[in-house]
């Protein structure tokens, strides 16, 4: 139901060792709530600790302190349900789009017929119809980064989270990802309940998300929620908003 809560991260810590084995404190008591309908922004310097604050959720490493809790539950482990886009694609090269679209449901146990299809409707909604065959080599960075996204949402997970997944693209490119992702969403066609999105892109933050938690660095740990309340961009034109804007 919109408004539950999903994800709870409480007073979370998580210290690392440096090469000469003194600690080195990545995350500082870190809050995070997450709740169905929300996309919150993680905003912050490169080496305050985002990507380790993602790889807690996902389960990928536990922290040294405090929890986390997704559905109620503390993460033992990656759990169901929540999926990843990152940076830099990370596709398999020697897979076909179609291919590495249908690995993200491959590990579910799904039934390859149904598999093809959920894959293929994924491809279709996210901008790639008639290049199902087609190689990772064979396609922009924009286009790559479509098919991480496919790949993500075609598990129709309860969270999508998102590591500065438009980071390696030019600026146009971009910015249509970002409309194109916002159009979906708004539009609620996305099978997906909430999203976490890491940027250092304070716009970009703010063009896409509802919430937003500024990270300060060394270490990690947040200085402050934003709330934003601006119409999607889209409706920015909308006689309403500019009233209030101009
Ligand atoms: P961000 O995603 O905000 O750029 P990261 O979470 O990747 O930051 O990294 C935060 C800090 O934690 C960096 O100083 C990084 O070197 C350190 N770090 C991240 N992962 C590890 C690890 N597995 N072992 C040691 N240090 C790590
Ligand atoms: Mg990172």
């Amino acid at each position: 139901m919109p408004g539950e809560q999903i994800l709870a991260v409480k007073a979370a810590n998580k210290s690392f060792r440096r090469p000469n084995g003194e600690p080195l404190v990545v995350l500082e008591s870190v809050d995070l709530s997450l709740k169905e309908g929300e996309l919150v922004g993680l905003l912050g310097r490169s080496g305050s600790g985002k990507s380790t604050l993602l790889r807690l959720i996902a389960g990928l490493s536990r922290p040294n302190g405090g929890a986390v809790e997704y559905l109620g539950k503390p993460v033992a482990g990656p759990p169901p349900g929540i999926a990843m886009v990152f940076q830099s694609f990370a596709l398999f090269p020697w897979l076909t789009v179609l291919e590495n679209v249908e690995i993200g449901l491959e590990a579910m146990g799904t039934a390859p017929a149904e598999m093809r299809k959920r894959a293929l409707s994924a491809i279709d909604m996210i901008g790639l119809d008639g290049y199902e065959s087609a190689f990772p080599r064979e396609l922009s960075g924009g286009m790559r980064q479509r098919v991480g996204f496919a790949r993500a949402v075609v598990t129709h997970p309860n969270i999508l989270l998102m590591d500065e997944p438009f980071s390696a693209l030019d600026v146009l490119t971009a910015e249509t990802l970002r409309t194109d992702f916002l159009d979906l969403w708004s539009e609620g066609q996305l099978p997906i309940k909430a999203v976490v999105l890491v940027t250092h892109n304070i716009e970009e933050a703010v063009q896409m998300c509802d919430r937003i938690l500024l990270f300060a660095s060394n270490p990690g740990r947040i200085l402050l929620e934003l709330k934003v309340d601006l119409p999607h961009p889209r409706n920015r034109q909308d006689p309403a908003f500019r009233a209030l804007v101009e």
